[in-house]
């Protein structure tokens, strides 16, 4: 029965080696004697939005200029659609990319910007004014086409950019920071425009960002970096929900860590004793950590409820006088000192215009939370 599922369970694996359109298998880059990307190993589906998050100077550019043929690995293979990359050229790869920068020739109208790269693969003049129309459609600039870059708005600019990207009609766009150069608005409007775009033509995008919440927004899948390394790849839902470690718990969304030690732990929950938290801590599901491990626990501020009455539970139910209040309009942030000193903090949405039971500084509150609100990190 074992065998037959291990037998299974292989071929599944196997099977999704086959497909990735991208895989990165052990890639290392040193410059001199820095290592800029450490050993990584990456798979990318077609027709995702795969995007590469991490602090500056984490080695997201190195490995994505590694794709796109401008920089050689040091070690390790990268196939694109089952071809091995190495010794081809940048030109000559399924690829293209987009610079933050954009690099838009400024003499030139946004017609002739996109039907550049096109005029250089020597296309008949009859294809080039089709699909330059057609690509100037799908990023609504057609009322634009006789206008120079200077003529545009930051948002205008970056969709020539991305035209031109795609008019050569790639398998693998790579973006690097794309909307960098856009306010913090135009940024949210042209995440979702740019989602529309990838789902109406089926590309597969890499995007680079630092930008943690245009992460969330764009992509079906993000990958953490760190220090060179992939430290956690997973869904938005589960990069935010279910982080790894304190690391990505910490970099993605704000959170609070809790440290303790293991005192009960089955399969189905775990209990853990927090000096920090002040009261035994619940999380409904297990981990493999030996009885006292250390371990921290991280919870979310917006899954912590907080007032001023005792909801008279011992586990996840802490007390503590309130420090500081953010108003944010659309939410409220509190932060609360526990007794530990430790500040928790904790958002509550302004759903009312008048909270009925509103709470201010210095005021003595309860904080509780769900079992399912926690997650046991042990590292
Ligand atoms: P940012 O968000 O700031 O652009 P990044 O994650 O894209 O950062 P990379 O550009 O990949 O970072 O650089 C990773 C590390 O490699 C950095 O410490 C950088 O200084 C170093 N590095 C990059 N290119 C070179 C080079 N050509 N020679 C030497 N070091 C380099």
């Amino acid at each position: 029965m074992n065998d037959s599922r291990d037998v299974a369970s292989a071929l599944a694996r196997q099977q999704e080696k086959a497909d990735a359109y991208v895989r990165i298998e052990n890639i290392t880059k040193m410059f001199g004697g820095f290592t800029a990307v450490d050993n990584v190993s990456l798979e990318i589906q077609q027709s995702e939005i795969f995007c590469l998050l991490g602090g500056s100077g984490c080695g997201k550019s190195t490995l994505l200029r590694m794709l796109a043929g401008f920089e050689t690995p040091t070690s390790g293979r990268i196939f694109i659609d089952g071809i091995d990359m190495a010794g081809i050229p940048p030109y000559r790869r399924p690829t293209n990319m987009m610079f933050q920068s954009y690099a838009l020739f400024p003499h030139m109208s946004v017609e002739r910007n996109v039907a550049f790269g096109l005029r250089q693969d020597g296309i008949t003049v009859a294809e080039i004014s089709e699909r330059v129309a057609n690509m100037l459609d799908l990023v609504k600039l057609t009322p634009f086409a006789k206008r120079k870059p200077h003529q545009l708005s930051g948002g205008q600019r970056q969709r020539v950019a991305l035209a031109r990207s795609l008019v050569k009609q790639p398998k693998l766009l790579l973006l690097d920071e794309p909307l960098g150069a856009l306010d913090k608005k135009l940024r949210e409007e042209t995440q979702f425009e740019l989602v529309n775009i990838q789902d109406q033509l089926g590309v597969t995008f890499i995007v680079v960002t630092h930008d943690q919440e245009e992460a969330m927004t764009l992509s079906s899948r993000i990958g953490i970096m760190n220090a060179g390394e992939i430290v956690m790849t997973g869904t938005p839902n589960e990069i935010y929900e279910y982080p790894s470690t304190r690391f990505v718990a910490d970099f993605i969304g704000s959170v609070n860590i809790f440290s303790g030690r293991i005192i009960e732990d089955e399969a189905d929950h775990v209990r853990i004793e927090s000096e920090e938290a002040g009261c035994p801590l619940h999380i409904d599901h297990g981990v493999s950590a030996a009885p006292g491990a250390s371990v921290w626990v991280a919870v979310r501020p917006e899954k912590i409820e907080i007032g001023r009455e005792d909801p008279g539970q011992t586990d996840n139910c802490v007390s503590g006088t309130v420090d500081e209040i953010a108003y944010k309009g659309s939410q409220s942030v509190y932060h609360v000192r526990l007794d530990s000193e430790k500040i928790v903090r904790v958002t509550r949405s302004n759903r009312q215009r008048t909270a009925r039971d509103s709470i201010s500084w210095e005021d003595r509150v309860f904080l509780n939370w769900r079992s399912s609100s926690g997650v046991v990190l042990t590292s």
